[in-house]
């Protein structure tokens, strides 16, 4: 398909694979093998397979290869590998890279399973990882040293949504040659393209925005295609993070909508900040694209729009938040994010409850602290269920 197509007829052509039926919906392949035709057919496969020739979903599988050739058109990749979960592909990316002995910078504010993987495992296995905040440029120039292998970082910090200077960190790894990895969850592949601000490596949870409607996990890697080909793909098959067929599917019907879905769910989030700023009850109200984010500029060079998720405080501490969180009655108390349905999470008792109190501090997570996903329900209808839940929280 032509790369110079729009955004939106890409999401919902690209990389379709048409069977002899000529289907008009994206055919579920769900099948783990494929029978060759010769062997002499299944010797040549094994030493070198073709465009569209598969020998085994863990490696590859029709329907997963539409999956992953549509997110790479939109996000202007190369390639891309599909992975079981978003984790998969943190994990895969990472791991497919690195070896005992090599250094790696990571931003400090990262979904906490991230975080477990820089903190916890790939120093068990030899690497030496240095945290940073990842708002500071001068402490990225710091910590990168000739022998970093690779930086790692959220475009947009969870929950407290602060947003990293992708090409100003690009910059820095670029001086010694590291690699430049960004998951961009957050960002949404609709509103920022993080290859072009000199990422070199982005991953996706397409269990978040990507799928939208809270069904199914999913991750996907993208890149060039000798990193994809040559370096994450004999880590992921021989490892086993695959997507499955069926997940792949959902994920690719997903992708038809995610502009349309991404975009109604961006502006609902920037009136719901606009009322919920003002609002006497909210301490600080955080959102990307709004003027009173302390990295507006950032933010607005860097993306498109703001995004789907904002944080705020409500005033009166964990009693105050739970007390709102308890008397929402449209949006729902959950933990995913990117969904069609308005998710509300207190991240100090959930999400990052593992964090002691010092990290939680650092990391601005206060017991006020509530982070809301904005789904595709009527924005009058979500302002006048946060603004009820707020009148009947008692502070
Ligand atoms: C959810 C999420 C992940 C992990 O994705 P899963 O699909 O749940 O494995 C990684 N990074 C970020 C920023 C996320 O929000």
């Amino acid at each position: 398909m032509s790369k110079d197509l729009k955004a939106r007829t890409k999401l919902v052509h690209g990389g379709t694979r048409r069977s002899q039926y000529g289907e008009m919906s994206e055919a579920i392949f769900l099948t783990q093998g494929f029978a060759y035709p010769t062997a002499e057919a299944a010797e040549a496969r094994f030493i070198e397979a073709g465009e569209d020739e598969f020998i085994y979903a863990r490696y590859g599988n029709p329907t997963v290869a539409m999956f992953e050739e549509r997110i790479a058109l939109l996000e202007g990749a190369e390639d891309a590998f599909a992975t079981a979960s978003g984790m998969a592909a943190v994990n895969g990316a990472l791991m497919s890279m690195l070896k005992a002995g090599d250094h790696i910078v990571s931003s400090r504010a990262l979904f906490g399973s991230c975080l477990y993987i820089v903190e916890n495992i790939l120093p068990r296995f030899g690497v030496e990882v240095t945290l940073v905040d990842g708002r500071d440029n001068d402490a990225w120039a710091e910590a990168v040293r000739e022998d970093t292998k690779l930086v790692f970082f959220e475009a947009i910090s969870n929950p407290t949504l602060e947003i990293i200077d992708i090409a100003a960190v690009s910059a820095i790894a670029k001086r010694v040659g590291a690699t430049v990895v960004v998951d961009n969850v957050f960002a949404t592949p609709v509103f920022q393209r993080s290859l072009d601000l000199g990422a070199d490596v982005v991953i996706y949870s397409a269990t978040k925005h990507i799928d939208g409607q809270g069904r199914c996990l999913g991750g996907v890697v993208l890149g060039t295609k000798d990193y994809i080909r040559g370096t994450l793909e004999p880590y992921l098959k021989h490892t086993g993070g695959a997507l499955s067929p069926f997940n792949a599917w959902v994920m690719l019907k997903g992708l038809e909508t995610l502009d349309l879905r991404c975009r109604a769910q961006a502006e609902s989030a920037a009136k719901i900040t606009e009322a919920l700023s003002v609002h006497p009850k909210i301490n600080r109200c955080i959102y990307p694209g709004h003027e009173s984010h302390p990295q507006v500029d950032l933010a607005r060079r860097q993306m498109e729009k703001g995004g789907t998720v904002l944080s705020f405080e409500v005033a009166g501490g964990q009693a105050g938040s739970f007390a709102f969180l308890n008397a929402l009655r449209v949006v729902l108390i959950s933990n995913n994010l990117g969904d069609s349905k308005s998710i509300a999470t207190h991240p100090a008792t959930t999400t990052h409850q593992r964090l002691d109190d010092t990290q939680k501090a650092i990391l601005g997570i206060t017991p006020g602290l509530v982070r809301l996903s904005v789904g595709l329900e009527d924005t009058d209808d979500l302002i006048a269920d946060l603004e009820g839940a707020l009148a009947a929280a008692a502070v």
